[in-house]
């Protein structure tokens, strides 16, 4: 069936540098490289609603936002489809069905929804909704036939519950559904980038980000006011780099020539610190302030976020098209999810219209029936 690729991010804010590391930057790479056969990324609005019930207004005024994020990054609409979920009902069709193969047991055990519970309060106040969007997620993955999933380690007991449905499918049903591969960034810190307020996920419900649209007066107090090894009081203090947002933001983002570019030293030609290795020795042994080594993180975010903010200006400008771009992605996501929400009816066995063999068994077995009365009248 080729690759097929599928992702997506919910319109609860703009989107952060997280999603930069743990799956835009991914999806450009695989965009651009071109080893797939068709790539679909979905701005998650109903998904969204299912904790947003109450503030609609969050979810639309965020799509644009998410939108002209995607596009800043480089994901490129004559490449792949941007579509919004909700103008795909078809995928609301395939968690119905889905819904009957998974226990309330299996839902309660997901790690990440349990944690995501306790950061919205939804302990006593859980919507229905909220418990089962793994399982729309499974939708929005099967329905595309996708095989591959870029995404965040948050997101792995999703995909794993989404194999998990697939082979239950495909066991009562009859092969139908393709079991997807998460692809994780080869870089571990970006798989799942912490706050800046050192929590262990930078998060759009929790506000704790850098996000891609941010000014660089916005970054860099951002940056500034980073939480960082609270043992390190003074420079001469040997500080820890394990854990310690600052030194994880440098893993993910910083190159090596953003090392020469920085601190070469002009007068001598020399270079203070050649690779991360060696920042991160100095700052462990003491001696190097938490202020040296966030300027130097600001000097690399901006170096990364700089592109991405200009395109974002210019397209800004062309808001109306970038509406256009969704209504269009949308109207082919439709296109290709029917088909698959037609295998699947017809592997359930609810295509009636196509379904003789049950239409005939049944004026058989009302033949056989008036057969039977129309004997007994005649005894
Ligand atoms: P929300 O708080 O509304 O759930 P979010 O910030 O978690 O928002 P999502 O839209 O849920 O963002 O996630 C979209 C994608 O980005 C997923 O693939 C997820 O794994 C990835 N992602 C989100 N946050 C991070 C992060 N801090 N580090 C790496 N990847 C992330
Ligand atoms: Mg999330």
């Amino acid at each position: 069936m080729g690759n097929i690729i599928l992702t997506g991010d919910r319109p609860t804010g703009r989107l952060h540098v997280g999603h930069l590391v743990g799956s835009l930057s991914q999806r450009v790479k695989l965009q651009n490289e071109g080893q797939y056969d068709e790539m679909y990324i979905e701005i998650a609005d109903a998904q969204a609603t299912t904790d947003n019930s109450g503030n609609i207004q969050k979810v639309k005024d965020n799509i644009i936002e998410v939108a002209l994020d995607y596009l800043s990054c480089g994901l490129d609409p004559s490449k792949c489809v941007i579509f919004l979920q909700s103008q795909v009902p078809e995928l609301s069709d395939l968690t119905f069905y889905y819904m009957n193969l998974v226990t309330v047991a299996r839902l309660q055990r997901n790690p990440t929804v349990k944690q995501e519970i306790i950061y919205r309060g939804f302990q006593n106040t859980l919507p229905v909704g909220f418990m089962t969007y793994p399982i729309s997620q499974a939708a929005d993955i099967t329905g595309f036939d996708a095989n591959i999933v870029p995404v965040g380690d948050d997101q792995l007991p999703m995909v794993e519950q989404t194999r998990e449905i697939v082979r239950t499918f495909n066991r009562l049903y009859g092969d139908t559904l393709v079991e997807p591969e998460a692809v994780l960034p080869e870089n571990e810190a970006c798989h799942r980038l912490p706050g800046t307020d050192g929590q262990a996920k930078m998060s759009k419900s929790i506000g704790n980000c850098i996000y891609l649209a941010d000014s660089e007066e916005e970054v860099k107090k951002k940056i500034m006011g980073m939480f960082t090894d609270p043992g390190h009081l003074r420079v001469e203090d040997p500080g820890k780099t394990e854990g310690n947002p600052v030194f994880i933001y440098l893993e993910a983002f910083s190159e090596e020539r953003h090392f020469a570019e920085y601190f070469t030293n002009q007068e001598t030609g020399e270079i203070e610190y050649k690779n991360l290795d060696e920042l991160k020795a100095h700052y462990e042994r003491g001696g190097l302030g938490d202020m040296k080594v966030k300027k130097f993180l600001n000097y690399v975010m901006q170096d990364t976020l700089r592109p991405i903010r200009e395109r974002r200006h210019e397209l800004e400008k062309h808001i109306p098209e970038v509406y256009q771009i969704l209504f269009d992605g949308s109207a082919k996501a439709r296109a290709k999810v029917s088909k698959v929400l037609d295998r699947v009816k017809k592997a359930i066995g609810l295509d009636y219209e196509n379904d003789l063999e049950l239409i005939n068994s049944q004026v058989q077995k009302y033949a056989e029936l008036h057969e039977a009365q129309e004997q007994k009248k005649k005894r």
